[in-house]
């Protein structure tokens, strides 16, 4: 029996995307490097469709149908480089790559041009969702040539996560666009959960909501615009209860955040194009400073911990719960927009044509920051692109909900800087804001510097031209 797909690297994610797609009614050859891990995933979910068992990449090529479409699912960095040198001399014209990993996205594009060159494709395909969507249903952001989404798309979209009938899967743009793609959905996943965190820690300090009590809080809020898969699974943490100590687990976990590198790698490529990502950069920082546990233990002791105690509750009551949520959803919405400002921006670099609506659509399930929110976020990048708002907060979907959510966010951070609770992302995405909607900024006087020390040149506001003042001479102006 020839197979439809080959899996090879049959871990956790692996096995469970082989799973997914044999449920679905593909032909499925396995493979993996250690046969025990093959044999593991046939006995125990052997039944579940029809399965290939091979022991070498050579009896996986040979076991597929043409063109052949063999997906890697080993280990990010060199092991999947190991992989395609092993694939390389097995495969023929047309035969289709597929990296689903979390590969950096420019080892993708290196990765697409090699596979080019030979005659054939390569797709990076970013998937969402983590081990339960592997299985059930992802959010799948193919990139690679449009072509090999032809034969591999209709595969990919009947075991991706269903949003109301329509598949979270369809394909983003050439080369890395996927993992791009993926990479920025979780930058933004860092920021929704960093603000969430703010959220969490600005009722507890201030207005004194115990953990179970503010589930409750959370529990309300994904009944409003907030309504999200991240929110509904706060209210759960925050509820359970420590078996050891009875105490609230939240309070027994250790406050240091880990990270695996896809918020760092979204701030790193955001500096490269130019694409000013604050609050994805602060919660990644965030992270950074969490785990800095030494650091932050002598600075306690040094200087205490700042929160002020004392603030009155009466000051911090139910309406100051209600401004932070508002503070939340307005610092959500930043995080949303910068990410999809910055793939403009990587669009422009890479030569990617990418639809922010296709884009948030993939978002809708199956992933992390699957959210209601998306919904509206298509409608305001749903038309013709010379039409679309220049970002997020311009569409008319947003823009009367920024205006009421304002008094309360610049409430909330200054609540936050006065009585002492780091509130990163909310205060720094009020300032984005305040940035942009500004009639000047400062920059002016940055420039001056630039040129009294450097001679970097400025332009003026009146006169067309490029200056530069004589700052060591007569402090007369030239013409550049
Ligand atoms: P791991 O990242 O733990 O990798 C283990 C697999 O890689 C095993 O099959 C292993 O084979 C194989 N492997 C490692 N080195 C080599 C090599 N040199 N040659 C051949 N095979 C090798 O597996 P996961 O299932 O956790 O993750 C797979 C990919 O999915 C990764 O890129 C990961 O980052 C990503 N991922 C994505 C998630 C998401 O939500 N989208 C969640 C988790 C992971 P052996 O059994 O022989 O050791």
């Amino acid at each position: 029996m020839s197979a439809d797909i080959g899996v090879t690297g049959l871990a956790v994610m692996g096995a469970n995307l082989a799973r997914n797609l044999a449920r679905n009614g593909y032909t499925v050859s396995l493979h993996n490097r250690s046969v025990e891990r093959t044999d593991a995933l046939l006995e125990a979910h052997g039944s579940e469709g029809e399965f290939v068992r091979t022991e070498s990449l050579v009896q996986l090529v040979e076991s597929l149908e043409r063109p052949r479409r063999v997906l890697i699912m080993v280990k990010a960095g060199a092991p999947v480089d190991a992989v395609i040198d092993d694939l390389l001399p097995l495969l023929d014209e047309g035969d289709i790559v597929i990296d689903a990993g979390n590969s950096f996205f420019e080892e993708t594009r290196r990765r697409e041009e090699r596979l080019r060159e030979k005659g054939l494709h390569f797709v990076g395909v970013g998937v969402s969702g983590g081990e339960e969507g592997a299985l059930n249903g992802p959010s799948i952001m193919p990139g690679g040539s449009e072509e090999s989404y032809r034969t591999l798309g209709p595969m990919l979209e009947k075991i991706a996560a269903d949003y109301h009938g329509e598949p979270c899967c369809t394909w983003v743009g050439t080369d890395g666009a996927g993992h791009y793609v993926k990479m920025v959905h979780n930058g933004i996943e860092y920021a929704d959960m960093q603000v969430i965190g703010e959220a969490h820690d600005l009722m507890r300090s201030l207005a004194g909501l115990e953990p179970a009590a503010q589930g409750e809080v959370f529990r309300e809020w994904n009944t409003t615009d907030l309504a999200s898969y991240l929110i509904e699974i706060t209210a759960e943490v925050l509820e359970h209860e420590d078996e050891r100590t009875g105490r609230p687990l939240v309070d027994v976990i250790v406050d240091s955040a880990g990270q695996k590198g896809t918020g760092r790698w979204t701030a790193i490529s955001a500096l490269e194009v130019g694409s000013p990502v604050t609050a994805i950069a602060e919660s990644v920082f965030a992270r950074s400073i969490s785990s800095q546990r030494e650091l932050r233990a002598e600075t306690n002791r040094v200087f205490s911990d700042g929160v002020d105690s004392t603030a009155a509750d009466e000051e911090f009551g139910p309406e100051f719960v209600e401004d932070v949520r508002k503070a939340l959803y307005a610092s959500k919405l930043v995080a949303y927009a910068q990410g999809m400002d910055m793939l403009v921006a990587a669009g422009e670099e890479f030569g990617w044509d990418l639809d922010l609506k296709e884009i948030a659509s993939l978002w809708r399930a199956g992933c992390i920051i699957r959210a209601d929110l998306l919904d509206t976020i298509m409608k305001a990048f749903d038309g013709e692109s010379s039409r679309l708002p220049k970002n997020l907060l311009l569409a008319e979907e947003f823009t009367e909900a920024l205006n009421e959510c304002l008094p309360a966010w610049r409430r909330v951070v200054a609540a936050a800087a006065e009585h002492g609770v780091p509130a990163p992302v909310f205060s720094s995405s009020l300032a984005y804001y305040d940035s942009l909607r500004r009639d000047r900024l400062p920059a002016a006087l940055t420039q001056g510097l630039r040129d009294y020390f450097g001679a970097h040149t400025y332009q003026r506001t009146d006169v067309e031209g490029t200056f530069h003042t004589l700052w060591s001479g007569d402090r007369g102006e030239v013409e550049a």
